[in-house]
């Protein structure tokens, strides 16, 4: 299947009755994009900023970021670039930002929370965000949101930073998106009031599941707890499907579970349009979407709702699991 799916990797995933399901890559530097469309990304879903801050030993420049948003963006052309904000803390931690020790840390000061808290850091994030808008279509995506004002303070500090730069006369993009990552139970759960603030939502399994099982992803003895296919998170992935498809905007996943062949079939029927993967297992995706029908998707969504476990999930579209 490998093979064959790689022939057809630039072909679209279209189901076999007609529904068009996007399938994005996600990226952790920009060196990744010609990968990604190598492999047939047609976007991409996450590209992950970290590194900016990781693999230096300062607070990343304006320019800097400039640099490699605007690689990834000429790259895709015009296809969507999901750039997310600043996600640090949890388990991230950055020598020069003097992070406070904290006991729980995936409960604690990170992503959004920080980035708020520190709106100098988050600023020039935003500016060099908005600087590279001219050179794509750029969507901007807000980590660990589990409220409303979280969004309306960001869009206030976004306004902030297109009056400072239409002062200097320095171009952006009029249309930018703005989106959150669902990756929060509360998030999910109020999915419907958060719809109506943004223009996107993307479901990040990876800490959805954590949060949702309360089993920490990088913990091995509670590793068997761990299995985004939980009924329970699957239906937080429904509720947010509802959500977004009410307000009219895109519902997408980014998590690992987005990039699981076994489980497009509940996922697709589960209401999703975009799911974004490593861009290796972008052929077989699109290759498994093209083999789904979304009315069995739909039976098969429903049914999975109601099982036991996530075994008993994966059991269900995958006899031999
Ligand atoms: C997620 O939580 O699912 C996600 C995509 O973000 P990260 O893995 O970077 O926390
Ligand atoms: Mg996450």
């Amino acid at each position: 299947l490998r093979d064959q799916a790689l022939e057809k990797a630039s072909l679209d995933a279209t189901t076999s009755d007609g529904k068009r399901i996007q399938v994005f890559a996600n990226i952790g530097s920009p060196g990744d994009a010609d990968q990604a469309l190598a492999n047939g990304a047609e976007g991409i879903g996450l590209f992950r900023t970290e590194f900016l801050y990781l693999e230096n030993d300062h607070w990343p420049t304006e320019e800097e970021q400039i640099k490699a948003y605007s690689h990834v963006l000429k790259a895709f052309q015009n296809k969507p670039v999901i750039i997310r904000t600043l996600d640090i803390g949890g388990d991230k931690d950055l020598p020069y930002a003097n992070l406070p020790k904290e006991d729980n840390p995936f409960l604690g000061h990170r992503a959004i929370r920080y980035c708020l808290a520190n709106p100098a850091v988050f600023k020039t994030q935003l500016k060099a965000l908005l600087r590279s808008s001219i050179h794509g279509d750029l969507w901007i995506m807000l980590p660990m949101v589990e409220n409303l004002s979280e969004i309306q303070e960001t869009k206030s500090l976004l306004d902030e930073c297109r009056r400072e730069l239409t002062q200097k006369n320095i171009p952006f993009a009029e249309t930018i998106k703005v989106g959150i990552m669902i990756e929060v139970p509360a998030a999910a759960i109020y999915a419907d009031v958060l719809a109506k603030e943004v223009d996107f939502m993307s479901i990040g399994t990876n800490d959805l599941t954590q949060y949702t099982l309360a089993a920490d992803r990088g913990n091995e003895q509670v590793a068997h707890l761990y299995d985004a296919a939980h009924p329970a998170v699957l239906r937080l992935v429904k509720k947010t499907c509802e959500a977004a498809n009410q307000a009219g905007i895109i519902a997408g996943m980014c998590g690992e579970l987005a990039g699981d062949t076994m489980m497009a079939e509940i996922l697709i029927g589960l209401g999703l349009h975009e799911l974004s993967m490593s861009a290796g297992a972008i052929p077989e995706m699109k290759e498994q979407v093209r083999q789904i029908h979304s009315t069995s998707a739909q039976k098969r969504a429903d049914e999975a709702l109601l099982q036991g476990s996530a075994d008993a999930v994966r059991q269900s579209v995958n006899p031999s699991f």
